[in-house]
């Protein structure tokens, strides 16, 4: 049985983070004017606020200060939290720290776990994750990857080009993809290597994202043996771990600021008129919203669902597929119709709505663009009824 009744003390956490993201986040929107990223002493002092309103980092088991919320109750909270922008940051469930610690709570040893991830729950120091590369390198597609880790005296030398590494100014470390003799291998890389360097900052549609996005290279990088996470040649394994729940929580957060996009516009369709009555009762607008309306409990219900498969402890990598390729396009066509509801108010600064659909725009290429993730759906939908009619169990 599907369960996904909401526990009191989730309901009660609910409301808690609402009235934080409607009294401290949303009105610090105002100060956010940096061009790469939240600037580091408003996201910090909104940290210290959350952590004051016993609301910083819920995601995390109670040993590491969270309140052991289960992907469920993630989804609810994360929905709550994405209705500000600066809601991820200030709780410090924002990509790519969250993903990252997630995958170091599952894969990191005892002195990894000491030495990266402790600092990282507390919110003392920001991680970056280097995965993608510019071309001909590896996007989509991460059996391109070309940035190679050799084996040295020692432990292991990195290089290669890396881009679109969010966070990655400012970070204390990052966890890296490389190739090895061995096959592909995650590194835990300290920024303070000499063989690490952010070489620019990328200008991008968003600027939530602390840091930004940069072009960051590894050149003879050394590391030791004990910069290896979890198992050489286990880096795709690994980045499976991190990228099925790291993609849903994107799209729980993405979901809070569509259904702030939609509110706005169903204000706004009750307070304005045109031809002689408000705009919520001309046909073609409530036809927008309502067409939103489905798109909102049609994504929650696919991130509520794949949160459930991840909690029996099941891999989940199809409904997270799914859930990632309808709720990138459908918080997308949440946003867009809101702006047209709201006509040139929904495209100008006097609203959120213009900053929502610039925030909003890139989720539908990372952590897979919507294309890729339907190409895996319908090859897995093709293997699966081919494993039926060899059974020949369905006529
Ligand atoms: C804002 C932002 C933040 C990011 N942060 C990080 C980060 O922190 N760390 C990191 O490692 N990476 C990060 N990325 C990179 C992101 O994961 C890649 O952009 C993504 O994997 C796509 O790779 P690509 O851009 O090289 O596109 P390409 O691989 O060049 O693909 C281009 C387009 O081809 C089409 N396409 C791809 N595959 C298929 C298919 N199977 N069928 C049909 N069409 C297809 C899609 O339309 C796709 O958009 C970030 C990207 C953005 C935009």
């Amino acid at each position: 049985m599907i369960e996904f009744e909401i526990p009191a003390e989730v309901e009660a956490l609910r409301e808690r983070v609402r009235e934080f993201v409607r009294e401290v986040a949303i009105p610090a929107e105002r100060e956010d004017t940096e061009e790469h990223g939240i600037a580091p002493e408003l996201r910090t002092r909104l940290q210290v606020e959350a952590k004051a309103a016993g609301i910083f980092a819920p995601q995390l088991s109670t040993e590491l200060g969270g309140h052991g919320l289960d992907m469920r109750g993630t989804a609810v909270i994360f929905e709550e939290a994405g209705y500000g922008l600066l809601g991820p940051p200030a709780l410090h469930c924002a990509a790519p720290d969250e993903g990252n610690m997630h995958l170091l709570d599952v894969v990191a040893d005892a002195d990894q776990r000491r030495r990266y991830l402790e600092p990282l729950a507390a919110g003392d120091v920001r991680s970056c994750f280097s995965m993608t590369e510019p071309a001909p390198g590896a996007g989509s597609d991460p059996s391109m990857l070309l940035s190679r880790a050799e084996r040295v005296d020692g432990g292991w030398s990195i290089s290669g080009r890396k881009w679109f590494i969010t966070g990655a100014e400012g970070a204390a470390f990052t966890i890296c993809m490389a190739d090895s003799e061995d096959g592909p291998t995650m590194f835990l890389v300290d920024t303070e290597n000499p063989g690490w360097r952010v070489e620019r900052l990328i200008d991008a549609t968003d600027r939530v994202f602390t840091g930004g996005h940069a072009e960051v290279v590894f050149e003879d990088c050394r590391v030791g043996e004990e910069a290896v996470l979890g198992g050489v040649g286990e880096g795709f394994r690994y980045a499976q771990v991190r990228l099925a729940p790291a993609r849903l929580t994107h799209c729980m957060r993405w979901l809070g600021a569509a259904r702030r996009a939609h509110d706005f516009a169903l204000d706004r369709a009750a307070s304005r008129e045109a031809f002689g009555k408000p705009l919520g009762e001309l046909g073609m607008v409530q036809e927008r919203i309502a067409a939103s309306e489905l798109d909102i409990e049609t994504s929650r219900l696919l991130i509520y669902r794949c949160a459930w498969e991840l909690d029996q402890g099941r891999p989940a990598r199809h409904e997270s597929s799914m859930a990632k390729a309808y709720v990138a396009e459908a918080t997308w066509r949440v946003v867009d119709r809101a702006i047209q509801i709201c006509g040139a108010l929904g495209v100008s600064g006097d609203g959120p709505l213009a900053r929502l659909m610039n925030e909003m725009r890139p989720f539908r290429i990372y952590d897979g663009p919507s294309e890729a993730h339907l190409w895996a759906i319908s090859r897995r939908a093709l293997r699966r009824r081919a494993a039926e009619r060899e059974t020949a169990e369905t006529p």
